[in-house]
């Protein structure tokens, strides 16, 4: 349980409309430097001394001796007549959070990068005080103590502020202390102190900033802080997912405290499975029964949630046991009809994999290779298409996990739709974390697995298809077991029921993932965070002189493949040591190039990318 919270002030409880932000860059202007945008949010929250030296400096010019505590005095000044022409305003909902948390007994500090002279000012104008001085009687906000820059040797990203709060307060432990700041160095400050570190957006630091810091929670502003399910009052309480909004999920939620879920050991960078949230891990703790309405209403509501996720009405999703490749096996061997044939495209292992499926199911096939490092070709595929008029389905794997490439869906689909062919996508280790428009495209078929992006544990693959399709599929399976047309009849008609035993644990994990997914902001915000965490994960790689495998305009957000660096380097030793650090990596999977692979899907966030890098740096042989 949370013992004491330490709030930054500007931008994170108190709006003081940019000024300090107008003050800085005017004092360090009068200098007659210009001063970049970046730089200066950059260096916010830094005590203002440090900030206006090393932006004087930035600026080009070597400050001399004193000028920057020259300015330092120029920018109080500048400040207080500006504040006196516009006086600060709590920011929306910081009182009533500053209120609630001591009125749970939680003790609260105010930190500022500013010294008392511009923190005393700025909170009488607001009317807050401490707790024992004359004016908290009647003041609006009472704080248990403020902290700033002149009651500690360095100011942030040390993590002075928050262990002089810690004294203040009498709070031992650090591991009962939260800091919420709006800028990048408050966030690093709040982590290197070893407290929750928060980052808030009501700041106006772009989210991409603070990404790229070790925050444990992302919040819109300091009002969703007590929501935090580490300052639950009760283990029932709902809790939110790691930088997301709370989450409201309608099944896992409530039951346990996920709090009481263990830490994993380490974070999975493998495609799959990956890292998963505690709340998705939570729906795992309890045995549920199968042969009910309420756990085919789940089946439902998971069903439903896929097809919402195609944004169209045409599609119908069949849910089938097993690993990703046993869904693509039941895929090929229940859609083909007797004369039917299929052009596989195959630049990796999985298109590959669909081929030795098409051998040993013995269906009606070609396939056409690619190069592994190069993106399926259009112009072949059509010109196999007009040479074998016999091809009535082509199937390709969209990103292929092997490299991490991407096919061009988009242009692959308006081929085989031009020559009237049916598409089947293997899309298991894109779907939900890149757009697709299945229909604008015409997708026909599209498999996909429970443990790839949508952030659920392994069990089951899952099959979106036009229902038109499906329904012409009645009696083409070649497996009993893997009969997608018949799980799909059964799952109509028992309206969710499964043939043979369900992975239950499983699909009630699946269906918080869901819900976990909705919460982010759908695919676009989660194609967006595994964006960033590439781009992290990359440049951090690429100072390390460690360089990719696939081009830039051919990668995707999913996976990247690496080449081994140049000179000392042992893979296995690497794998070990990045291990102990908390990372689990991949090898390659390519048999020409010696490479290996980073996920960046789960519930992984650019702040994990860049602990990752430095932990290569640490590791670093070559
Ligand atoms: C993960 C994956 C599969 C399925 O693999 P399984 O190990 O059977 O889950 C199939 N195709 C692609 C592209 C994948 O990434």
């Amino acid at each position: 349980m949370l013992e004491l919270a330490v709030f930054d002030m500007a931008g994170t409880t108190v709006d003081d409309h940019g000024l300090v932000y107008v003050a800085l860059q005017q004092a360090v202007e009068e200098t007659g430097v210009t001063v970049a945008a970046d730089d200066l949010q950059r260096w916010m929250g830094t005590d203002k001394v440090t900030a206006i030296d090393a932006l004087i400096r930035l600026g080009g010019v070597e400050p001399a001796e004193g000028l920057a505590e020259r300015q330092f005095e120029r920018f109080k000044v500048i400040l207080a007549e500006l504040y006196e022409r516009q006086p600060p305003q709590p920011i929306g909902g910081a009182v009533e959070t500053l209120r609630e948390l001591r009125s749970r007994g939680v003790k609260v500090v105010l930190t500022t990068g500013f010294d008392a002279a511009v923190a005393t000012p700025l909170l009488r104008s607001l009317g807050w005080a401490v707790a024992g001085t004359p004016d908290a009687a009647a003041a609006a906000v009472v704080v248990d103590a403020v902290v700033t820059t002149d009651d500690v040797p360095a100011g942030r990203p040390h993590p002075y502020l928050i262990f002089r709060a810690m004294e203040r307060t009498g709070v031992a432990d650090v591991r009962a202390v939260l800091s919420a700041g709006d800028t990048a160095v408050d966030v690093r400050a709040a982590h290197n102190s070893g407290a929750l570190a928060i980052g808030v957006l009501s700041g106006g630091a772009p989210r991409e900033i603070l990404e790229r810091e070790p925050y444990d929670y992302l919040l819109d502003s300091v009002a969703d802080v007590v929501d935090l399910p580490e300052l639950s009052p009760t283990p029932e309480a709902q809790a939110p997912t790691r930088s997301a909004a709370p989450t409201t999920s309608p099944r896992s939620a409530g039951v346990f405290d996920p709090q009481t879920i263990p830490d994993n050991d380490y974070l999975l960078l493998t495609p799959g499975p990956l890292s998963t949230t505690k709340t998705v891990r939570a729906a795992l703790l309890k045995d549920w029964c199968t042969w009910d309405e309420d756990y085919k209403a789940l089946t439902r509501d998971v069903r439903n949630g896929l097809v919402a996720l195609t944004g169209s009405d045409d599609y119908t999703a069949v849910l089938m046991q097993g690993s990703g490749t046993f869904a693509v096996e039941s895929l090929l061997g229940s859609v083909l009809g007797p004369d039917d044939k299929v052009l596989i495209l195959a630049n990796g292992a999985y298109g590959r994999r669909m081929t030795t499926i098409a051998d040993m199911l013995r269906l009606p096939h070609t396939t056409i290779d690619f190069p592994d490092t190069a993106v399926v070709d259009v112009d072949r595929v059509g010109a196999a298409l007009d040479a074998d008029p016999a091809i009535t389905h082509v199937a390709m794997v969209h990103c292929e996990t092997t490299t991490g490439l991407l096919n061009p869906l988009a242009e692959v689909c308006r081929i085989a739709q031009a020559h009237g062919k049916r598409l089947l996508i293997d899309a298991m280790s894109s779907f939900g974390g890149v757009e697709i428009d299945a229909a604008g495209w015409g997708i026909d078929f599209l498999v996909s697995s429970s443990n790839k992006c949508i952030q659920g544990v392994p069990g089951f693959g899952f099959v979106l298809a036009r229902q038109s399709e499906m329904e012409r599929c009645r009696g083409f399976a070649r497996s009993h077991a893997l009969d997608l047309y018949d799980q799909w009849e059964t799952m109509e008609r028992g309206r969710g029921k499964w043939r043979f035993t369900s992975p239950t644990h499983v699909v009630h994990a699946f269906a918080q993932a869901l819900a976990e997914l909705r919460d982010e902001g759908g695919v676009r915000s989660r194609s967006a965070r595994y964006t960033a965490n590439q781009a992290t994960l990359v440049e951090g790689m690429a100072a390390n002189d460690i360089r990719t495998v696939i081009a830039p305009e051919h990668q995707s957000p999913i996976i990247t493949a690496f080449h081994y660096p140049v000179g000392e380097f042992d893979f296995a030793t690497f794998y070990r040591d990045l291990k102990d650090s908390g990372f689990v990596i991949y090898p390659g999977k390519l048999t020409e190039l010696d490479t290996f692979r980073v996920g960046t899907i789960g519930d992984v966030h650019p702040g994990d990318m860049r602990r990752l890098t430095d932990a290569v740096a640490r590791h670093r042989t070559w």
